[in-house]
């Protein structure tokens, strides 16, 4: 349970210790939370001593009598404004002035408690700010997470896309300038080269693509009886130019007609995604098999390859956005460490449960069990 922290600044000990147990076991949820919230109590007397505290910490709501023996509530609440302290207020009013509700207001407190108050009164306006204040903090983080990885994005695009293309750029100029004489056959090595290079940046726009048109609340999903053998047959196709290029040959071993309830197009995204990196993370005359498995509870895709596989601590790392193994044997393979987590993505919005078996030099299996659901 995580908690809230409130200061309650009050002359009169009896408040003081009152709010406190009614708070003390007081929690708070609402259905968007995914944790209850709790409260621990600060106390203030005086204005002057709740200005010191808030020098060297922040609560998340102040409760603030507005009638103290020195300087007023109000006046805390000015220095509260004055400093940007991060704090909600609520203004515990003796006198409830229009007046004060005015300047308090003008101010930036939040909300009013008359006194005396009862302990549900005090309860239900702690329960608002409180929502407010979880609101905020999600707003800040997912905003925060948002930049990240738009940086992350931007860093990846600027990085993965420029280089391939400053060496595109390099060997056409080379061959624009005859700069390697009469042999023709260097310039089939800068040929094939470049067009490594091509289907590398292909290969990246396409991963984000995919997670732009998943993040896109555009996009319509279309769940329908997918026959899954034609979608399998279909992404081996579309992969073989890729399998002769690394001299991988692509094994199909399933029924003829395994039906899957899904969006066509997102099991498209997970099969060539599996199938790409076997092929990638693969050593030449090595073999990926796709195996489509079905019964009465469970579709199966599993994708297993004879590659280079993966070490235990290295699994522990997949499927998180941008992750990359980086190994003597990986290092000049191109990728944008963003298929896994698409992966993952597409098969949490099936509730399907992914699992990957895999030994160093003898090779990977990546199994999506997706439950049927009639
Ligand atoms: P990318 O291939 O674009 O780097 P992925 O998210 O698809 O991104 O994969 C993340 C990392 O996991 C890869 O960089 C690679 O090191 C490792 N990996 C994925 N699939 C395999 C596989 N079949 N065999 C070995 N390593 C793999």
């Amino acid at each position: 349970m995580e908690n809230f922290n409130i200061l309650v600044v009050d002359d009169e000990p009896g408040i003081r210790a009152g709010i406190k147990r009614v708070l003390r076991k007081f929690t708070v949820d609402y259905p968007f939370m995914d944790d209850e919230f709790g409260f621990t109590v600060d106390e203030a007397a005086t204005g002057e001593e709740a200005i010191e505290k808030l020098k060297t910490h922040t609560p998340d709501i102040i409760l603030l009598d507005n009638k103290l023996p020195g300087i007023q509530g109000i006046d805390v609440l000015e220095y509260i404004t004055e400093n940007q302290i991060d704090a909600y207020v609520v203004m515990i009013t003796s006198y409830a002035s229009l007046d004060l509700a005015v300047k308090a207001t003008k101010h930036g407190a939040f909300d009013f408690v008359p006194k005396p108050f009862t302990p549900q009164e005090l309860r239900s306006s702690i329960e608002n700010v409180s929502k407010q204040l979880f609101l905020k903090r999600m707003t800040a983080k997912m905003h925060k997470e948002g930049k990240q990885i738009r940086f992350q994005f931007l860093s990846l695009l600027s990085h993965e896309l420029k280089a391939p293309l400053t060496a595109v750029e390099g060997y056409l100029r080379m061959m624009q300038e005859k700069s390697a004489g009469e042999n023709i056959d260097d310039y089939m090595k800068m040929i094939s080269r470049s067009l490594d290079r091509i289907q590398g940046m292909r290969n990246m726009i396409m991963d984000l693509l995919d997670l732009t048109k998943l993040e896109s609340a555009k996009k319509q999903r279309s769940i329908e009886q997918c026959n899954l053998t034609q979608l399998a047959d279909n992404a081996l196709a579309t992969m073989q130019p890729s399998a002769i290029q690394k001299d991988v040959e692509l094994i199909l071993n399933a029924n003829e007609n395994v039906v899957l309830t899904a969006d066509p197009e997102e099991i498209e995204i997970i099969l060539n995604n599996l199938i790409s990196n076997g092929i990638k993370y693969n050593k030449p005359q090595g073999k990926v098999f796709l195996k489509l498995e079905e019964n009465e509870h469970n579709v199966k895709i599993i994708v297993e390859d004879t590659g280079f596989g993966i070490s235990d601590e290295d699994q522990k790392q997949l499927f998180k956005e941008f992750v990359r193994i980086k190994n003597d044997k990986t290092k000049h393979i191109s990728g944008s460490g963003l298929g896994l987590s698409i992966v993952k993505r597409i098969s949490d919005n099936y509730q399907a449960k992914i699992s990957v078996k895999s030994e160093l030099e003898k090779g990977s299996v990546f199994c999506i069990t997706f439950l049927k659901t009639n």
